[in-house]
């Protein structure tokens, strides 16, 4: 028996998404004009019905796409170039994003873009947002981080950005299906989601797009999606997302409860049984996440030890050619490289049962003793 605790890198697909998308899979081309291919439009006009309801936008605001790393490209890199024609500009993105939104607008500063980043504090929270008093051609902040689970003050970011008229994209990969979200209240441009995160199929995901200002494509073709997201959309992965995040939001409030007292739990349990431990999750943030640093082991031994016992977790930062390195968003809270280099990342989602959680409280100690016995490089 595994013990899967790795919900934020991705979810198991829940049933009711895979019989969705096999119900849908025969669906043909939906922008054909003859019978089957108005029978697959019509059931991805009702996908992107329910995917509007459900995070408060209109129908034609879903754009589908590949990825939440697409929906990130077009909404910080499209945005960019709406705004600037592909050339300067200045681009705001806070110190902690996922390599999908930070790489666009690293991409956007090889294009001539002032790219400059909102500072954390130590509890990982983006902490000083002055630097969207200028204006931008975007700013970019994540909803809550992937590795620490710390929500972000996202209303902040969209009130400020907006007194100087500047686009706001909100990365909302890991935060989709787990908080109430109202695109039209929030006001944000552009939001972006990702379907295997909330119990889709991996390689589907959605931007929210105001019709203005619209982003400009990243990829170009036949013009589907509002000529925002070219490609042939693919029907069946649309129908299994939208089920996936419907049974996701209704069971949000108690999936919250359960999920926040199951951390509480491993948090509680990890702290009581292991010294000089290191908690990275604050207070406000996902009740998915727990993410810990045990200084004096290394993260690959940790996880390597905890696979041998059927455990699944990550280290939380990216592993580069099998070489273990330090957290790019602890680093940019302060902490120091070694005791980022310790990191496991615990994060549970639908499949998650306290039995996982006493599983791992009845290991960890044992474990946390031999990779510190190892050492670090
Ligand atoms: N943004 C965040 C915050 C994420 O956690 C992830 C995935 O880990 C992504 C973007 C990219 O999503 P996808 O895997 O669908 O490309």
């Amino acid at each position: 028996m595994t013990s899967y605790f790795d919900h934020a890198a991705t979810s198991p697909m829940r049933d009711i998404a895979r019989a969705a998308w096999l119900e849908a899979s025969a669906a043909l081309n939906p922008a054909s004009q003859y019978a089957s291919g108005r029978r697959s439009r019509s059931l991805l006009d009702a996908a992107r019905e329910k995917v509007a309801r459900l995070m408060g936008c209109e129908p034609i605001e879903v754009v589908f796409t590949s990825s939440g790393t697409e929906a990130d490209n077009i909404g910080v890199f499209g945005q960019w170039r709406a705004r600037t024609g592909g050339r300067g500009g200045r681009v705001v993105v806070s110190a902690i994003e996922h390599p999908a939104v930070a790489e666009s607008a690293r991409l956007a500063g090889e294009f001539g873009a002032e790219v400059e980043y909102l500072p954390v504090g130590p509890d990982g929270i983006v902490s000083d947002l002055s630097l969207l008093d200028r204006p931008a051609s975007v700013a970019s902040c994540m909803w809550a981080n992937n590795e620490t689970g710390a929500i972000q003050p996202i209303e902040q970011v969209v009130a400020r950005a907006k007194e100087t008229g500047t686009p706001v994209h909100v990365d909302a990969v890991q935060v989709v299906g787990k908080l109430p979200i109202d695109f039209q209240a929030l006001g944000a441009t552009t939001l972006a989601a990702s379907a295997h995160k909330f119990g889709g199929p991996r390689g589907t995901g959605f931007l929210l797009a105001r019709r203005s200002p619209a982003p400009a494509p990243v990829l170009v073709g036949g013009g589907q999606e509002r000529g925002i997201r070219s490609g042939t959309v693919d029907t069946a992965g649309a129908c299994a997302l939208a089920v996936a995040l419907e049974e996701s939001c209704t069971e949000m409030a108690a999936e919250s409860a359960r999920l926040g007292g199951l951390k509480e739990q491993l948090r509680a349990g990890i702290l009581g049984t292991i010294d000089d431990v290191v908690v990275h999750t604050p207070e406000n943030s996902l009740p998915s996440h727990l993410y810990l640093s045990f200084p004096g082991a290394e993260a690959d031994s940790l996880i390597m030890l905890l696979d041998s016992l059927g455990i699944e977790a990550s280290a939380g930062s990216a592993c580069h050619n099998g070489v273990n390195r330090a957290s790019e968003t602890l680093i940019a809270a302060g902490v120091d490289e070694k005791t980022a280099r310790s990191t496991v990342r615990f994060t549970m989602g639908h499949t998650t049962t306290e039995e996982d959680v006493v599983t791992v409280l009845r290991t960890m100690p044992d474990v946390v003793k031999r990779a510190r016995m190892a050492g670090m490089a």
